[in-house]
């Protein structure tokens, strides 16, 4: 199951720049912060996110 955008069910996808983590969705554009959509992390995206060593979640 696929991570859905909270405004428009578009799909979520993790980007990376520096040393921060978003999900982004590809419809609207929408950002969203890790915690912000923790509730609904998939666990293809958790592993995703633990290989990355050193993040912030801000
Ligand atoms: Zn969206």
């Amino acid at each position: 199951m696929a991570m859905q955008c909270k405004k428009c069910q578009g799909k979520l996808e993790v980007i990376r720049s520096c040393w921060r983590v978003r999900m982004c969705c590809r419809q609207c554009g929408c950002e969203y912060q890790i915690h912000e959509v923790a509730d609904i992390l998939d666990e293809e995206t958790e592993e995703l996110l633990a290989r990355y060593p050193s993040i912030i979640y801000d």
